[in-house]
């Protein structure tokens, strides 16, 4: 058994392997070890005694699609080696194969799938300047493929989400917490000649991924993967640009400390069905770049939010159509149970009233949409003639297909229907031949059908009757009316199932036909359902819809946070306005910590991206013109676990915003500079103000949040920077915080309040005070050159702070240079007398 259990294993070495054992599937050894935490079920050793030692697991076959749920969703593959023979026919070792491997990319159990969430596989072609970049959702069937520069491919990653990356066998991955699967280069080359269609679409690398998540997917799948579009290019110059770490940021599908529900996304979500849901996490990842096609998205919210009734009506017609995508994409893959086939033509059922629902709304974009959903009552009338009114989950249950579906059928189930009624004929008329009154017909998987009688009426069985079987306490027998029947009733079944499977695999011929009538639909429903969750968090909330500017322009009313808006609820929000264009793009940002500065930072770039997202905006009025890429480089975040310092993240950031950042795109630095010494971080900070200000072809909109009130100088040599601080009022020693932002720059940083009020004691902020007063002190002794010029003179070897007096650095100085050899223990005396009174004046 373990040779056998060691050839599986061989062929999925990177996935567990659940062997079957009786009414078990068993993992063993390394296999074992992993998954019996992940599923939190007892390891044991099995042969401890002998020179075997076997780690090993197991699950009831029963629950089994659970447990592969859960540990697919730890990112882990699951092979399944079946017993591939009758157990109880087999001569020695059962045989068995494997049967299926679900890997985290290419499953499709709901279970494992989360609605309202793409479900991706990525195939990673890396190449020198550009990488092939594949994405296959299986589970709806999409399909993206292209090339992108080496640079881009974390930020695509970022997008996408994959639930698995296959890459080649060797060569760097990008970093992802998605699980990798790597192929060896000969697998790449037969994937590529596998899929040439790949070919006519796409060139290069981008082809080679395409071929090979194609090829991947089908090795999953045997059933097929015929339901895949062919792929459709990336085409990343017609979106905006969003750098991973502005999907982080902005908190696009999480919060920053990794919560779903604290997203922007679960923010905007009012859709109805998981096909809106899905369209709206695209509409945020990829943000339109074409001003027609946003301004129909906004008429269309536009006439939304204003026919409320229509809209609600809409909505309440939406939610009826369910996951149209996911449950053809099954059907097509001939991996659909009835229930599920019902469920679909109940969705498509349901597209009438969506269509109704709209008759009264005019705008262009909802008028196409409504248009373009194709008649599919063929396929609800093909589905409602063929299948049972409630059909079971699985279609190998039985009682799939409806009575009157199918002539044959019909008979064979009248047929068994009658041998049941002759069955009980039989049995009566047997008790009373043998006057036995406790005769049963029983059933039994190996012996069939027999005449049980106990043991108490031994003497009384007829001479006709065949024994067949002892039990404990009873015998069972046949006759030849009995076995004659047996034979008819088993054939009859065999039929019937063998025409259940036949009808209804052709019911899902039939229906996957219609691939693309249904994708069609599905894709208006999505954009119907995404449309009216816009109008309806803009009504909620009083968002306004944006105005296009031909010319470069940020202009903001009374512009709020919604996320921040929406979750903390303890302090009211205060709404606040911004006003860039080419002669002010540069926006530099001071103020006290926890004055609101990253909040502002952060609701301007928010504000852009859910205008081009095709969403009205939490304000009282916004102009803009179109963004072409929107980075951040925010905070300080810990990189540790990538192997690269703070400080080097935060450079290697910067770097990639000065090299890309176009006249178009607006760029969000908040404190680039504080991962390193005060000095280094104000300088680099100041030069790349000074670059992004000089360099024409960088010339987009930058806001810039800064400690260093230094920064704020450069205002007054560049006419493009403009000041603004966050208001401050200090009320009896404490500072309150009234989140305005207003022109001008902060005399202060309140850090040692921003202390107190987090509770830092009173020894260490009483002594923060004395600190700052001195440095602030030796500032102002220090007068004429400027700030910068003078500190970088200074910064040489004098550390970033000056902890001293002036008076004590003195004294100090005076140490270092004295020359002890030559001084008279008299001088010594005297010198130490003086510093001291000095140090005491003081
Ligand atoms: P630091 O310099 O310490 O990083 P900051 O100036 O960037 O601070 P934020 O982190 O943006 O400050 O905001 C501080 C707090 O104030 C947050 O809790 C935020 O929710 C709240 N806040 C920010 N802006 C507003 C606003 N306009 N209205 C109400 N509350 C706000």
């Amino acid at each position: 058994m373990l040779r056998q259990y060691f050839e599986m294993k061989s062929r999925v070495p990177d996935a567990i392997l659940f062997y079957r054992m009786g009414d078990f599937y068993e993992m063993f050894f390394e296999d074992a070890k992993d998954a019996a935490p992940l599923l939190g079920i007892a390891l044991t050793r099995r042969h401890r005694d002998s020179d075997i030692e076997a780690p090993m697991c197991g699950v009831p076959h029963q629950s089994v699609d659970h447990h592969i749920a859960k540990l697919v969703a730890a990112g882990r593959k699951v092979a399944i080696c079946d017993q591939v023979e009758d157990a109880r026919a087999a001569r020695g070792l059962v045989r068995r194969d494997i049967t299926r491997v679900v890997t985290p990319g290419t499953v499709l159990d709901p279970e494992s799938l989360v609605p309202d969430v793409p479900s991706y596989l990525a195939a990673l072609a890396p190449g020198e300047a550009e990488w092939g970049v594949a994405f296959l959702d299986l589970s709806t069937g999409r399909f993206h493929a292209g090339a992108v520069r080496s640079a881009r491919v974390p930020d695509v990653l970022a997008l996408f989400r994959p639930r698995e990356i296959l890459l080649p066998e060797k060569g760097e991955a990008p970093v992802s917490a998605a699980p990798l699967s790597r192929r060896d280069s000969a697998w790449w080359k037969a994937a590529g000649k596998a899929f040439p269609h790949a070919e006519a679409i796409l060139r290069g690398p981008g082809r080679s991924a395409a071929a090979a998540a194609l090829t991947y997917a089908s090795e999953m799948r045997p059933g097929g993967v015929a339901h895949v579009a062919s792929p459709s290019p990336l085409a990343f110059d017609e979106r905006m640009g969003l750098d991973a770490s502005a999907v982080a940021t902005l908190e696009l599908f999480e919060s920053s400390d990794g919560v779903t529900s604290r997203s922007l996304f679960a923010t905007l979500d009012r859709t109805r069905s998981p096909l809106g849901a899905r369209a709206l996490r695209e509409a945020l990842a990829h943000p339109s770049l074409d001003a027609v096609e946003l301004e129909a998205r906004w008429d269309a919210v536009d006439e939304l939010v204003r026919c409320q009734e229509a809209a609600q009506t809409l909505q309440a017609a939406l939610e009826e159509v369910g996951d149209l995508e996911r449950r053809f994409a099954r059907v097509a893959m001939g991996a659909a149970g009835p229930r599920e086939v019902a469920a679909l033509a109940g969705g498509l059922q349901a597209i009438p009233a969506v269509v109704e629902a709209g008759r009264a709304l005019t705008a262009g974009l909802l008028r196409s949409l409504f248009e373009s959903m194709p008649d599919t009552r063929d396929c609800v009338e093909c589905v409602a003639s063929a299948l049972a009114p409630d059909p079971p989950v699985l279609a190998s249950a039985g009682g799939v297909i409806r009575e009157g579906a199918d002539a044959e059928l019909d008979s064979l189930r009248t047929l068994r229907r009658d041998a049941q009624s002759a069955l009980l004929a039989i049995e009566a008329r047997e008790r009373q031949r043998s006057g036995i009154s406790s005769v049963k017909v029983r059933f039994n998987r190996v012996f069939g059908y027999s005449l049980e009688v106990g043991n108490a009426h031994k003497d009384r069985i007829p001479a006709d009757w065949i024994r067949k079987q002892s039990l404990a306490n009873a015998e069972r027998f046949v006759t030849p009316a009995l076995k004659e029947l047996e034979e008819k009733i088993l054939n009859a079944e065999d039929s019937i199932a063998g025409i259940e499977a036949r009808l209804y695999a052709e019911l899902l011929a039939t229906l996957a036909k219609a691939a693309g009538r249904v994708a069609k639909t599905a894709a208006a429903v999505a954009q119907l359902d995404l449309l009216a969750s816009h109008a309806e968090v803009a009504r909620a909330g009083r968002w306004v819809r944006p105005r296009l500017c031909t010319t470069p322009r940020l202009s903001i009313s009374d512009g709020r946070h919604p996320l921040v808006e929406r979750l903390r609820r303890e302090e009211p929000f205060v709404p606040n306005d911004t006003d860039l264009s080419p002669d002010h793009r540069i926006l530099v940002v001071t103020g006290p910590n926890m004055g609101g500065k990253s909040t502002y930072l952060r609701q301007v770039a928010t504000i852009v991206l859910l205008a081009q997202a095709g969403s009205f905006v939490p304000a009282a009025r916004a102009e803009l013109s179109l963004v072409d890429r929107i980075f951040t480089r925010v905070g300080a975040a810990d990189y540790l676990s990538r192997g690269e310092s703070t400080f080097m993240v935060e450079m290697l950031e910067s770097a990639a915003i000065l090299r890309e950042a176009t006249p178009r795109s607006l760029v969000i630095l908040d404190e680039v500079g504080r991962g390193t010494s005060t000095f280094d971080g104000l300088s680099i900070a100041w030069a790349m103000l000074e670059y992004l200000h000089d360099t024409s072809e960088k010339a987009g909109f930058v806001l810039f949040a800064t400690h260093y009130h230094e920064l704020t100088e450069i205002a007054l040599v560049k006419p493009g920077v403009v000041n603004a601080t966050m208001a401050v009022r200090e009320i009896g020693g404490r500072v309150v915080f009234l989140r305005k932002v207003i022109p001008g720059t902060a005399d202060r940083s309140y850090g040692i309040q921003v202390a107190e009020l987090a509770g830092l004691p009173g020894e260490v902020t009483g002594r923060a005070r004395e600190v700052l007063a001195n440095l602030e002190k030796q500032e102002l002794d220090v007068q004429g050159a400027p700030v910068i010029a003078r500190r970088k003179g200074e910064s040489a070897g004098s550390g970033q702070f000056l902890l001293f007096s002036a008076e004590e650095e003195l004294a100090l100085e005076r140490l270092r240079g004295l020359d002890i050899d030559q001084m008279t223990p008299l001088a010594a005396l005297s010198l130490l007398a003086a510093l001291q009174s000095r140090l005491k004046g003081k």
